[in-house]
């Protein structure tokens, strides 16, 4: 099976100029799911996993099926002021101006084994911060694993000196 099929390209969404990778009909079929899923933990080699960290909002998805199917904790990282608890922050560029992420604080214990997943990587600048909120509560980052990789955004040079996979790169 080719996961790749699955994945559907929606030309100048949200706005003009950007191909969106949509996963809906990636999520809507449970063999390809499967398939998916059985690549990203694959890709960790039998490494424990304590914690997978998981993107607002595409990469809550995946980031708790991996959770579930490593034994681990599921954090969810979130916009800002949606979080009930004390939360720390790491701010990130866009092409306009910059966006905000947020983790609470006692989600993560020093020493914590860390799987960081988010649907897409593009520019970097997500897993960039998701990286930085990780390693300010004390987490050692196992690896970052993506549905896909675009790589002529060159993304991974953000995120460089820590494992990446993709299970998909255009
Ligand atoms: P970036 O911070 O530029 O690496 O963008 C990554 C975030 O934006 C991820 O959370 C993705 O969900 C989303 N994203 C960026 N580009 C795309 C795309 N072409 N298709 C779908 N989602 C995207």
């Amino acid at each position: 099976m080719k996961i790749e099929n699955y994945i559907r390209d929606i030309q100048d969404f949200p706005k003009e100029g950007i191909l969106f990778k949509d996963i809906t009909s990636l999520l809507n079929d449970p063999i390809a799911r499967k398939e998916c899923l059985s690549i990203l933990v694959t890709s960790l080699n039998g490494q424990p996993i304590d914690k997978v960290v998981g993107a607002e909002s595409r990469g809550f998805f995946f980031g708790m099926l991996l959770a579930q199917e490593l034994n681990a904790g599921f954090v969810p990282v979130r916009k800002p002021k949606k979080l009930p608890y004390s939360t720390i922050s790491a701010s990130y560029d866009l092409e306009y101006g910059t966006d905000t992420l947020e983790i609470h604080t006692d989600a993560i214990q020093k020493g914590d084994r860390v799987l960081i997943h988010d649907d897409v990587l593009a520019t970097g600048g997500t897993a960039k911060a998701l990286g930085e909120l990780v390693e300010k509560l004390g987490g050692e980052i196992i690896q970052f694993n993506f549905l896909m990789e675009l790589s002529f955004l060159n993304g991974r040079n953000k995120i460089e000196g820590h494992p990446i996979f993709a299970a998909i790169t255009y």
